[in-house]
């Protein structure tokens, strides 16, 4: 019996345990370790925060996919792999023993040497702490008990966020609903994408009157401030940590190849550089020959060619090459059922743009639904 351990139950890795699950092969053991029961999908949790989704409308049940590819399941996190030993030990004690390992962890908000933020910050990752968070400040905002929110990370996910929250805080305190604030240290918020594309997200945030403050440096949150670099402080009642990837510690701990900033340093068939019997997906990993922003579109596009070379990996066969096309729909909504889009160079906005988004989000999570699962046998 060939054994192969995933981590994480990301982008990837659900497509992974749903091709296992489809064709079950008694030759191969597979263990998933993953610290949630349920994998929140990013793309719809600014879709969750402005209420037009319940929460189960944005999960995958994680146990039911492993249940059905026969993979045992450990609630947990990985600590720290032991390539020499092909051996992962996992924060329960566990320590479970491989062939072929895949990492699918995904990336953590940036913090640099801004202090305060574990204490006074809600993160965006992990997702399920988000959830909580945001409960908890949107129950404070009812009762009329916020004045300012601030999101500390000017990148799509942080306007995504700000927009959703304004909605939200609009729709259910009305009159009393708090400012909200995004803050980046960039020129400008979403430097990456076309001027154009961030003309309308800045219109849309004038429209709203969600504040943009670029070049703003946070160094320090305390329980009702933000302090900027240059010692200017802002009053604010909750800050959201929603700053870009960061690598997981645990790649460079365990002794991997990983790149300058430690994510997984990959080749063009998802292998480590150092360890070929280990594999990487998503935002963990990077190709640097052919890097690529870290984004779940690219973590969904690995999931066929990933599955596809871990069965080659561990049953001995040709690895099939996976370079993404750079180029990719990025759909950014605006609070309300609108979005602007953003593809290369062009970008457009409107509600279709936004019934276009809930779509494709929406198809992503069914293709792992029960439903789906118990069609696909
Ligand atoms: C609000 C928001 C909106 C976004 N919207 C979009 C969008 O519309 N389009 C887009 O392309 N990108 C979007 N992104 C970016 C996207 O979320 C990430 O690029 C994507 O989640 C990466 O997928 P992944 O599979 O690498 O990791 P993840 O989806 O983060 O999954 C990683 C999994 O690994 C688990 N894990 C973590 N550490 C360990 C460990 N040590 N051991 C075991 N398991 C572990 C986690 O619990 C998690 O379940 C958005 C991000 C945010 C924050």
């Amino acid at each position: 019996m060939r054994r192969l351990v995933l981590l994480g139950g990301g982008h990837a890795h659900v497509h992974v345990l749903k091709t296992m699950g489809d064709a079950l092969d008694p030759t191969v053991s597979v263990t998933l370790v993953t610290p949630v029961a349920r994998q929140v999908y990013s793309g719809m949790l600014p879709g969750w925060v402005a209420g037009h989704y319940a929460l189960d409308d944005c999960a995958i049940d994680l146990l039911a996919l492993a249940a059905r590819a026969r993979a045992r399941v450990v609630q947990s996190s990985a600590s720290l792999v032991s390539p020499s030993m092909r051996e992962v030990i996992c924060a329960n004690g566990e320590v479970l023993g491989y062939d072929v390992l895949s990492i699918d962890v995904g990336s953590q908000p940036a913090v640099g040497d801004a202090k305060g933020v574990a204490e006074h910050a809600i993160a965006v990752r992990p997702l399920e702490r988000f959830v909580q968070g945001w409960e908890g400040v949107l129950a404070r905002a009812r009762d009329g008990g916020l004045n300012a929110v601030s999101i500390v990370g000017g990148g799509a996910a942080g306007l995504e966020l700000a927009f959703a929250m304004d909605h939200r805080f609009r729709a259910e305190a009305g009159d009393a609903a708090p400012h909200v604030r995004v803050l980046t240290d960039a020129r400008s918020v979403v430097p990456e994408y076309p001027a154009a594309a961030r003309g309308r997200l800045l219109r849309e945030a004038r429209r709203r009157n969600v504040g943009t403050h670029p070049g703003c440096a946070v160094t320090e949150v305390g329980p009702g401030h933000l302090r900027l670099r240059d010692a200017i402080e802002f009053s604010t009642d909750a800050t959201f940590w929603v700053t870009g990837a960061a690598a997981p510690p645990l790649l460079r701990d365990s002794g991997f190849a990983t790149d300058p900033r430690g994510f997984l340093d990959v080749n063009d068939f998802m292998q480590s550089v150092s360890h070929p019997e280990v594999f990487g997906a998503g935002d963990c990993a990077t190709n640097a020959a052919n890097p690529r922003p870290k984004a779940g579109v690219f973590a969904v596009r690995a999931g066929p060619p990933l599955v596809a070379n871990l069965l080659a990996a561990l049953k001995g066969g040709p690895l099939a090459t996976f370079i993404p096309s750079p180029r990719f729909l990025a759909l950014v909504s605006c609070g309300g059922r609108r979005a602007v889009g953003i593809y290369g160079a062009a970008s457009f906005e409107g509600g279709w743009a936004w019934r276009w988004k809930d779509r494709i989000d929406r198809g992503f999570v069914a293709r792992y639904s029960a439903a789906a699962l118990a069609g696909g046998r």
